[in-house]
């Protein structure tokens, strides 16, 4: 897997000035940096008083769900600059109703790893070189060898129990949750953009499986398991539980536990990741009408 078929972050960048250039009504900010220093851009379309958050690449093998949700936006955009209907939407009712808030690329160190390798210069090289044996294709955690998605305060203690049987001695190319909830950069900002935003439903977009998570460890919140349903309907994907090692400590977890709303794990296309870039055009027609429906739901 070369450079030339990862969606980093130097593209993600590129490709939001643009979209910022073409449609004005798209607001752009950041919630923060990564390790390494990455800006993690956020995306906000639309003028309702209810948000709805929709997060890309908690992981390096993973890239392509920024470009899915660069997609999903670029779609919408221009549904709204031309007043028309998309996926069954009222683009034009979606934007009056709800505030689309969208971090595309939550981990850019770690995909800027798996795509590139390391930089000699990154002040952590020699640690990441003796975590990876130097080979980061399979690479799905951020600049210093924590997995993000394990990284949130759900279940954490639990998790951590867990990880010596799971074979986790210490930060690695996946699984590792850290020392503690929120210790990266990556997921204080966005846990602190969730607090001082009213979210009402959340969702997370991975690869791969073709499935969708809505329960935390068995339970779902209001509204959580209607909508993991009209999300299916919607995508074909079907609703399932993660394997047990996966059900602690990710985003969506972490939301429905503090916020008892619907938050979603979407896990896109199938395959053996990384998906190859190629493949996102045909997963992004499964998934549009899931991404531009589901605001309205909640
Ligand atoms: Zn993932």
């Amino acid at each position: 897997m070369g450079a030339a078929d990862g969606y980093t972050h130097d593209r993600l960048c590129r490709e939001i000035e643009l979209l910022m250039k073409r449609y004005p009504f798209v607001v752009g900010s950041s919630i923060g940096k990564s390790l390494v220093g990455r800006e993690l851009p956020l995306l906000c379309v639309g003028e309702g008083e209810r948000s709805v958050l929709l997060v890309g690449a908690h992981h390096g093998m993973e890239g392509m769900t920024s470009l899915l949700v660069m997609r999903y936006l670029a779609e919408y955009c221009l549904a709204v600059e031309e007043n028309r209907r998309i996926a069954g939407i009222d683009a034009a009712l979606l934007f009056g109703r709800r505030r689309v808030m969208a971090v595309p690329m939550l981990n850019p160190d770690g995909i800027e790893l798996q795509c590139r390798g390391c930089d000699p210069k990154n002040p952590l090289t020699d640690r990441l070189l003796a975590m990876s044996g130097g080979d980061f294709g399979r690479w799905q955690a951020n600049g210093r060898g924590v997995d993000l998605n394990h990284n949130y305060n759900a279940g954490f203690a639990e998790y951590k129990a867990q990880e010596a049987a799971l074979g986790i001695r210490g930060g690695g190319a996946t699984r590792y949750a850290g020392e503690y909830p929120e210790s990266e950069p990556e997921t204080a900002a966005l846990c602190g953009l969730i607090r001082t935003t009213d979210i009402a439903m959340l969702t997370a977009l991975h690869t791969q499986g073709e499935e969708i998570y809505a329960d935390y460890n068995g339970y779902y919140p209001p509204g959580g398991r209607v909508i993991a349903g009209r999300m299916a309907a919607l995508s074909g994907y079907r609703v399932a539980r993660p394997e047990p090692a996966a059900c602690f400590g990710g985003l969506k977890d972490w939301f429905i536990l503090a916020y008892d709303r619907p938050g979603f794990t979407v896990e896109c296309g199938l395959g053996r990741n990384p998906l190859p870039l190629r493949e996102a055009e045909g997963i992004y027609a499964r998934i549009r009408r899931l991404l531009l429906a589901s605001p309205l739901m909640v």
